[in-house]
């Protein structure tokens, strides 16, 4: 099974025969001669470098750079060891970076990738359920900064993008739930078929992620294709990030950090609960969401609700100082440009806790 979706400038395929497709696009690739480099992780360069490496002969001779796994590769320290890196080793404007992992990766590679030499071409290899639906595609790169995510960063596309949902097997099911959740939310803002087949998922064993992971990404290419500088229908598929953002920058500030899809799961609790108060949600659609989430993220959190807001209030999505929200006026119509006050925010994190403390 493989299909190829395109985007505005690129084409993402996915399928098992996207080894074959690296090589053609190779083939054709104007790095001819250049040097090659492949970005991994330590767990990427374990699980999938060596099936890469196996499967593109054209890999063998290529430059590894590795960095650490975990969010806190997504620094400048690690982007200037990268330049450097690259400068060492030989790159030229027509050498390739490979990004060969999750969404950590491919983050920092892009922009890596962007910033090298004013731009050299990248392609990205997601590894990881979240990088295959979600991060790989759509041109955003970026790090964090000053303990805010995503904080500096630029859009810059890859020349291609290449899903093989292979590299899952080895894929840690806490990555996978991770994932998942980027899976819900293209559901919930896409429409009731793709939100009823997800819904349908009891655990993500027995699941046919060929088909799960076309529909995700479709999602995601025609909202980003449609307005790529996200001006505004873009901004849909924020939809439970202002809360993720603020409470992974506040969970990582306190030492406790959690995965990126679980901070998206919960996020989409509270907006789901503001998207209730604030663009009349209605309470059957609502109630399904509370549960499906609760089912697959059995999560406890403590957190201070003031504190988070406090984190809203940086977020880049802001403008004329109102914490902004990407909500949902009923599935498959979701509202850009929220608002909500103070008060109903810390409603909104105040029943995510009580939410998340329900056993289903
Ligand atoms: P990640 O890159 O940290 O990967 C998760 C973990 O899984 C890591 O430990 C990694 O080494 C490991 N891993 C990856 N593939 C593996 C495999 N096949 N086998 C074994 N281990 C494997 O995190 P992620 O969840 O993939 O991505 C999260 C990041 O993506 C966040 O920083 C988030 O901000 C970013 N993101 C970016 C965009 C975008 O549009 N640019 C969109 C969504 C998320």
């Amino acid at each position: 099974m493989s299909t190829t979706i395109r985007s505005n400038n690129y084409e993402i395929f996915l399928g098992n025969d996207t080894f074959y497709q690296i090589g053609k696009f190779l083939s054709k690739s104007r790095s001819g001669n250049s040097k090659k480099f492949i970005l991994v992780d330590e767990n990427t360069k374990e699980h999938c470098l060596p099936l890469l490496q196996g499967g593109v002969l054209a890999f063998q001779q290529a430059v590894i750079l590795e960095i650490a796994s975990g969010e806190e590769s997504k620094s400048i320290d690690v982007i200037v060891n990268l330049w450097k890196d690259l400068t060492e080793q030989g790159a030229d404007q027509q050498s390739l970076l490979v990004n060969l992992g999750g969404g950590v990766v491919s983050d920092v590679g892009g922009f890596t990738a962007a910033t090298f030499m004013r731009g050299i071409d990248f392609i990205n290899i997601p590894t990881s359920l979240l990088a295959m639906v979600d991060a790989s595609a759509g041109g955003k790169n970026g790090i964090n900064f000053g303990g805010l995510k995503n904080q500096v960063g630029t859009f810059d596309e890859p020349q291609a993008v290449f899903v093989s949902p292979v590299f899952l097997k080895t894929l840690p099911e806490v990555e996978m739930r991770s994932g998942f959740a980027e899976v819900i939310k293209h559901a919930l803002i896409s429409d009731y078929k793709k939100w009823s087949d997800v819904k349908a998922i009891e655990n993500l064993e027995n699941v046919n992620w060929f088909d799960i992971i076309r529909e995700s990404i479709w999602t995601k290419n025609k909202i980003v294709n449609s307005d790529f500088r996200d001006r505004h229908i873009r901004k849909a598929l924020n939809f439970g990030h202002t809360i993720a953002h603020a409470l992974e920058s506040y969970l990582r500030k306190n030492n406790s950090p959690i995965k990126h899809g679980e901070a998206v799961a919960i996020g989409m609790i509270g907006e789901t609960y503001l998207s209730q108060q604030v663009c009349g949600l209605n309470e059957k659609d609502a109630t399904e969401i509370y549960q499906f989430i609760r089912k697959h993220y059995p999560l406890t959190l403590e957190f201070d609700s003031d504190s988070i807001i406090e984190f809203m209030k940086s977020d880049k999505k802001n403008h004329s100082e109102k914490i902004n929200f990407s909500l949902n006026k009923s599935i498959g119509e979701p509202m850009i440009n929220q608002h909500a006050d103070e008060a109903l925010i810390r409603q909104a994190l105040e029943f995510c806790k009580e939410q998340l403390m329900v056993v289903s």
